[in-house]
């Protein structure tokens, strides 16, 4: 049977990694600045999440969600305790778009309405919901299409306040746009977007599967604009590989049994390894780190040649260049040996994982300083 051609792969194969780096099937060794797309939070193969999950599966890998599972209740409470929602509750299922289907299932049941007010460049996963809000024509089948998606542009406080009315279900929002092109929301569109979901009844979601988990610096990145989402997604970052995904839920969220649920949601295995990250963002001050970094990574990049922008926050990087990026991505990887990502065209997107090293990311400024440089004296 041939696997269907679903990504555009490289030829490379990583086979081993530690760290921030992977090293292929000839013993290559590569700076891993993309994270399997902002998954690796805590690095490859880090010691305690090796210890937790291995112990786990000699203990008890998976019964089923119809019994006690403790570790479920561990990770609420690290999860509460870090990312200061303690009073909200939390659903585990597996992935992003997982994560954000339950989502507007709950603000549909919460509110009896059905209309969602999503934003231009959105994504928010491939399932029937999910795709249904992402703003990308080629991406949503027609049986996902549905009349009561409204796309606005993203950070357009006026246009926002015109659409609200009071049949508006949901506005879901990227607290950073990752795969739309690292798009910053910004406070004012954030508090603009709280204010009116109040006044109409409507959930406010904040999809934070790439830009959370202390990727930006704080736990989630809207905690920059000092709100609080009735409902938060979460996914990528919480299991540094390991595939969980999660929805916070304000207490005025009702639960009723059978609503929600998933069969290998919040499993033995994906809890510790869910648990382990959280114990070592906690103890190895990664937030701090991935803000640090992040920070100095950014101000660097402001002035080599061939960069028009650099926008993002903490470890979510986007570094629009005058020039497709393509190009120069491939030589990063292939001569350089670093692996980014992409975000359209023109932007070259960073997710490494939150325990960067500064002499790591100057490894990549001299490498992508002698690529540009040596195109600009051509
Ligand atoms: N939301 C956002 C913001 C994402 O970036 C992604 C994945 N790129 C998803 C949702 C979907 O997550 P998953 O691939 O785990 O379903």
């Amino acid at each position: 049977m041939n696997l269907f051609d679903v990504y555009p792969i490289y030829t490379i194969e990583p086979v081993r990694a530690q760290g921030s780096y992977v090293w292929d099937t000839e013993g290559n060794k590569y700076l891993d600045l993309y994270g399997g797309h902002a998954v690796i939070s805590i690095g490859h193969a880090h010691p305690h999440y090796v210890a937790k999950l291995t112990d786990q599966l000699n203990k008890i890998g998976f019964y089923s969600n119809s019994v006690k599972i403790s570790l479920q209740e561990e990770l609420a409470q690290k999860l509460g305790e870090l990312s200061g929602y303690e009073n909200y509750s939390l659903f585990l299922c597996n992935s992003g778009a997982e994560a954000n289907e339950n989502a507007l299932k709950l603000a549909s049941f919460h509110n009896g309405r059905k209309k969602v007010i999503a934003f231009s460049k959105a994504f928010h996963g491939r399932t029937a919901g999910a795709v249904a809000i992402t703003d990308n024509k080629t991406i949503i089948a027609p049986v996902n299409a549905t009349d009561h998606v409204q796309f606005l542009p993203f950070n357009d406080e006026a246009a926002l306040e015109q659409a609200m009315n009071e049949e508006i279900c949901a506005v879901i929002i990227e607290g950073i746009q990752g795969v739309g092109g690292v798009n910053v929301a910004s406070e004012s569109f954030l508090q603009k977007a709280r204010q009116l979901c109040d006044t109409y009844g409507a959930v406010l979601i904040l999809d934070s599967v790439q830009c959370g988990y202390g990727r930006s610096g704080k736990f989630f990145s809207h905690q920059y604009a000092g709100i609080d989402p009735d409902l938060i997604t979460t996914a990528k970052g919480m299991g540094n590989g390991f595939p969980i995904g999660g929805v916070l839920i304000h207490p005025k969220f009702k639960a009723v049994h059978g609503m929600l649920g998933t069969t290998f949601g919040g499993n033995h295995l994906a809890c510790a390894a869910g648990i382990a990250v959280l114990d070592v963002i906690k103890e190895e001050n990664l937030m701090a780190n991935a803000k640090q970094t992040g920070a100095y990574l950014s101000e660097q990049l402001k002035s080599l040649p061939g960069v028009k922008e650099v926008r993002g926050r903490g470890l979510m990087i986007g570094i629009e260049l005058e020039e497709p990026a393509d190009t120069l991505r491939k030589k990063l990887l292939f001569e350089h040996h670093i692996f980014t990502g992409a975000s359209g065209k023109y932007t070259i997107r960073l997710l490494p994982s939150l325990a960067l090293k500064q002499e790591d990311a100057d490894l990549f400024l001299e490498s992508f300083g002698k690529i540009v440089s040596a195109k600009t004296l051509v």
